[in-house]
C-alpha cells in the first residue's frame, strides 16, 4: 500500500478488503510508484486460491502497467472533447485554453501547456493560449516576430523542427530567454511546430516543466496529439470562416440582382431567397425559410409554382416559363422564370433553384407600342385617303380644261375647283409638318403684340367658303374693347380656324355655330360652339390626342387626319393658354373653349407691321432654279405672264452658269439641289463681281428661323417657303427693289 499513490490508497484498500472478506476475485486500477519514484497506472487483478480441503490459500493475480494505454485514452478524450467544441462553434481561443488545461490535468507529468498561433504571413505570434501562466506571458509572446529568435518557439517556427531545451538555465544559447522564463518558473521547454495539412507552420505547442527534464517518449505522444488537434481545429475554423465569407459575399451579390432568386429543397421548402424575392413574396426571410409555397401563397399560385418546380426537377438543365403572381399593389405581375435542379457533390439533385425577372412593365409597354403602331397604320391609311381625295377632282378639272379648250366659263370653274382642292392638300400637308415639328419641339412662335379681333376675323374669313357651302349660320360676337395678346397671329388664326372648320365639319348642313370672344379678368376667352353631332362623354378626355378621331370608319363623312385638335392644344399651350371641350353628349352639340393671357404691359412689344400693298412692278429678268422641272417651269410661266423675262435651271451648277450668262435681277433658288446645293450655289454666285445688285431668294420647304439664318449667311436676300404664293413673292420683289 505504501507504493500506491496516496490518492488511490483508500480506494485500493477498501476494494481489496471487501473482496478478501468474501474470498472473492478483485480487480483494481491504481497508480503505483516505481522504484525510480515515478507513478504508473496499473491493473491489479487476482482470483482466490483454495486448498483441496477448501481452505483459503490466498490470491493469485497479476499487476499490469497500463499507463500508456491510460494516457492514450485520456489524450483521445481530450482531443475528442476539443474537436466537439470546435464543431459546436465555440471560439478557437476557448478551445485552445481547454486543450491546455485538460492536458495539464491528465498528463500527471507537471506539464505547463502553451499554444502559440502565428499570423497569416507566419512572421509573428498572434495569439497565445497559456491558461496556467500569468497574463504577462501571453502579452510578451503576442506580437513577437519570429525573426527575433527570442525563444525556442521562434526557432521551432524557423527551423520547422522541435526544439528541446532540457534546462533553460544550463544552456548558454538561451541566456536571453532565461531572463524571461525563470521568473515564470519555467525550467525546461519543448517547443514543436504545428503544421497545417499543406505543411504550413500555423504556430507552436510549447510544453514547459518546472524542473530540468529530458524529453521522453510520453511527452512525444502528448505533443503529437496536441499539435494534430490544434491543426485540425484551426483548419476547420478557417474553412468555416471561408464558408461564412463566401456566403456573405453570395448574399451581398444577390442583393443587387434586379430579379428574384430563391432555392428550395426537394420537399419544396425555401432555403434561400434574395432581397427582391423576400420583398415580392411579402414574407420575411426568417419566416419564409422552411416553408413551402402552399404555406406562403394562395392555392392556385402555389400549385403553379410547384408544377413548374416538378417540371424543372424532371429536366436535365431546367426550364424557362412565365409565372404570374399578385403583388402587394394588387396587380398580377408576370415574370420570366428560370427553374433548374441543383445537384450536391455526389451529382444527385438536392435542391431546386429559380430566378425571375418581372416583365409586367415590358408587356405593358409592348402593348402600348402595338396600340401606337396600330394607330399609326390607321393614320397612314387615312392620310393616303385624304391626299387622294382632292386628286380626282383636280384630274377631272384638267380633263375639262383640255376638252373645252378656251371655253372661258368651264376653264374658270374648273380652275376654281382645282384651287380649292390644292388649297385643301396644302392645308393637310401644312398640318402634317406642323404636327411633326411640334412633336420634335421645333416649332417657333413669331410672337408680337396682336389684336385678337383681327386674328379672329381672319380665321372667319378663311372659313367663309366652308360654312357657306354647308349652309351653316355663323354668329360672331366680339368684345367692345380691343384685346391685345403677345402671340403669333398666324398660329392663333390657325387655332380659331381649326375649331371653326371642325364645327362646320361635325354639324349637319344648316346648323348653327357661335364664335364668341370675351374678356374674363386677365384672360381672353374664345368659345366656338356648334349645334352639331356632339361628343360622347367617354371620348371627351382623349379628343385632343394626336391622330384621335371618334369615327375612324372609312364610311365616315368628314375628312381630316385627327391632328387639328392636337395642334390647337399645343399651340394654345405654347401661348400660355388652355383649350378644353364640353359636350352634353351625342347629338347635343359641342363647345371648345380657349383661354389666352391678355397683354397687360404693351409698350415694349413690336406692333403689327403696316403692310404696304405691292407696288406695280417693272419687268425683271428672273432665274428660276428647281430640280422639280414642273415646279420650275410652272413658276417661270407664271412670272412670264406677269411680264417678266425668265430662265430656268435644274441643278446647282447649272444655276451658277445661268446666273453668269443670263445675268438676272432676281434668282429664285431651291435649296435641295443636285450637284451643288442651294446654299453653295448662292455662295458661288455671291463670289462674282457681277452678282452685285442681284437679288437671291431661297425657296425651301422649311421656314424655321435657323433655315432663314443659314440662307442669310449663304448670301440670300430673302427666304420663301414652298409652295410659292405669288402675292407673297410679288411683295418680296417690291420690297427688295429688285430691278
Ligand atoms: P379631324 O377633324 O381631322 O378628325 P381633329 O383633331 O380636329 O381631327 O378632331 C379630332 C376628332 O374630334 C374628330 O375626328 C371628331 O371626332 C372630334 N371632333 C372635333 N371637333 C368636333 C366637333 N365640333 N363636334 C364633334 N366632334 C368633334
Amino acid at each position: 500500500m505504501d507504493a500506491v499513490h496516496p490518492d488511490d490508497q483508500a480506494y485500493a484498500h477498501d476494494t481489496f478488503a471487501a473482496a478478501n472478506l468474501k474470498r472473492k476475485a478483485f480487480r483494481l486500477e491504481y497508480r503505483l510508484r516505481r522504484k525510480d519514484g515515478e507513478y504508473r497506472w496499473a491493473i491489479n487483478a487476482a482470483a482466490p486460491r483454495f486448498g483441496a480441503d477448501g481452505r483459503f490459500l490466498g490470491y493469485i493475480g497479476s499487476v499490469i502497467d497500463i499507463t500508456d494505454r491510460k494516457r492514450a485514452e485520456s489524450l483521445a478524450r481530450c482531443q475528442k472533447q476539443a474537436l466537439e467544441m470546435v464543431v459546436q462553434g465555440l471560439p478557437l481561443p476557448d478551445v485552445l485554453d481547454y486543450l491546455c488545461r485538460t492536458i495539464e490535468n491528465e498528463s500527471q507529468e507537471g506539464v505547463i501547456a502553451c499554444i502559440h498561433l502565428l499570423d497569416d504571413a507566419a512572421t509573428e505570434f498572434q495569439h497565445t493560449a497559456a491558461p496556467s501562466l500569468p497574463e504577462t506571458y501571453a502579452q510578451a509572446v503576442n506580437g513577437m516576430a519570429v525573426s527575433s529568435a527570442t525563444g525556442p518557439c521562434c526557432q521551432a517556427v524557423s527551423t520547422r523542427q522541435t526544439v528541446a531545451v532540457p534546462d533553460v538555465a544550463a544552456d548558454p544559447q538561451w541566456a536571453a530567454f532565461c531572463g524571461f522564463a525563470l521568473p515564470l518558473g519555467l525550467r525546461a521547454c519543448w517547443s514543436t511546430p504545428i503544421f497545417s495539412a499543406n505543411q504550413k507552420v500555423l504556430g507552436t505547442f510549447a510544453n514547459y516543466y518546472r524542473a530540468p527534464r529530458d524529453p521522453n517518449p510520453r511527452d512525444q505522444q502528448l505533443v503529437e496529439v496536441v499539435t494534430r488537434t490544434v491543426a485540425v481545429a484551426i483548419e476547420r475554423k478557417q474553412a468555416e470562416e471561408k464558408l461564412r465569407a463566401s456566403e456573405y459575399r453570395f448574399a451581398r451579390f444577390m442583393q443587387h440582382l434586379p430579379g428574384l432568386a430563391w432555392i428550395k429543397d426537394l420537399d419544396g421548402r425555401y432555403v434561400y431567397a434574395n432581397d427582391a424575392a423576400e420583398k415580392a413574396f411579402r414574407t420575411p426571410r426568417a419566416e419564409l425559410y422552411g416553408k413551402t409555397d402552399k404555406e406562403v401563397f394562395p392555392p392556385e399560385t402555389a400549385a403553379q409554382f410547384r408544377d413548374n418546380d416538378q417540371r424543372a426537377l424532371a429536366s436535365e438543365s431546367g426550364i424557362q416559363t412565365i409565372e404570374t403572381m399578385e403583388h402587394a399593389d394588387g396587380i398580377h405581375h408576370h415574370s420570366i422564370v428560370s427553374k433548374f435542379p441543383i445537384s450536391g457533390s455526389d451529382g444527385k439533385t438536392v435542391l431546386v433553384g429559380g430566378v425571375a425577372i418581372d416583365i409586367t412593365e415590358r408587356m405593358r409597354a409592348e402593348e402600348a407600342l402595338q396600340e401606337s403602331d396600330r394607330r399609326k397604320n390607321e393614320f397612314l391609311a387615312m392620310l393616303a385617303h385624304e391626299l387622294r381625295n382632292p386628286l380626282a377632282p383636280i384630274r377631272n378639272a384638267l380633263q375639262i380644261m383640255r376638252l373645252t379648250g378656251r371655253n372661258g366659263e368651264a376653264v374658270h370653274s374648273a380652275s376654281e375647283m382645282m384651287e380649292r382642292q390644292v388649297g385643301q392638300m396644302v392645308r393637310l400637308v401644312d398640318d402634317l409638318l406642323d404636327v411633326s415639328r411640334i412633336s420634335r419641339g421645333k416649332i417657333e412662335l413669331r410672337k408680337r403684340r396682336v389684336e385678337l379681333a383681327s386674328v379672329v376675323n381672319h380665321a372667319v374669313e378663311a372659313a367663309r367658303s366652308l360654312y357657306k357651302s354647308m349652309n351653316h349660320e355663323l354668329t360672331v360676337t366680339l368684345p367692345p374693347q380691343p384685346l391685345y395678346l403677345n402671340g403669333d397671329p398666324t398660329r392663333l388664326a390657325q387655332v380659331v380656324g381649326n375649331l371653326l372648320s371642325n364645327a362646320c365639319k361635325f354639324t349637319d348642313k344648316g346648323g348653327r355655330i357661335w364664335l364668341t370672344v370675351e374678356q374674363e379678368g386677365e384672360q381672353a376667352v374664345i368659345r366656338v360652339r356648334d349645334s352639331g353631332i356632339g361628343i360622347a362623354a367617354d371620348q371627351l378626355p382623349r379628343i385632343f390626342e394626336m391622330f384621335r378621331q371618334v369615327d375612324t370608319s372609312l364610311e365616315r363623312s368628314h375628312g381630316g387626319l385627327g391632328i387639328g385638335l392636337s395642334l390647337v392644344k399645343n399651340l394654345v399651350e405654347m401661348h400660355g393658354g388652355t383649350a378644353v371641350v364640353h359636350s352634353a353628349g351625342l347629338g347635343q352639340g359641342s363647345e371648345f373653349v380657349v383661354r389666352l393671357p391678355i397683354l397687360v404691359e404693351t409698350t415694349k412689344l413690336p406692333s403689327e407691321p403696316t403692310v404696304s400693298e405691292p407696288t406695280t412692278t417693272t419687268a425683271r429678268r428672273i432665274l428660276v432654279v428647281d430640280d422639280n422641272r414642273d415646279s420650275a417651269e410652272s413658276l417661270a410661266m407664271l412670272l412670264k405672264l406677269s411680264g417678266n423675262e425668265t430662265h430656268t435651271a435644274y441643278d446647282g451648277l447649272e444655276a451658277v452658269e445661268a446666273a453668269a450668262t443670263f445675268k438676272p435681277n432676281l434668282v429664285l433658288l431651291d435649296i435641295g439641289l443636285p450637284k451643288l446645293n442651294g446654299y453653295d450655289a448662292a455662295r458661288k454666285i455671291r463670289e462674282q463681281p457681277w452678282s452685285k445688285g442681284m437679288v437671291l431668294v431661297a425657296l425651301t420647304g422649311w421656314g424655321q428661323e435657323e433655315d432663314r439664318q443659314r440662307s442669310r449667311e449663304a448670301g440670300f436676300d430673302g427666304h420663301i417657303v414652298k409652295p410659292v404664293d405669288l402675292t407673297a413673292l410679288m411683295k418680296l420683289l417690291a420690297e427688295s427693289g429688285a430691278g
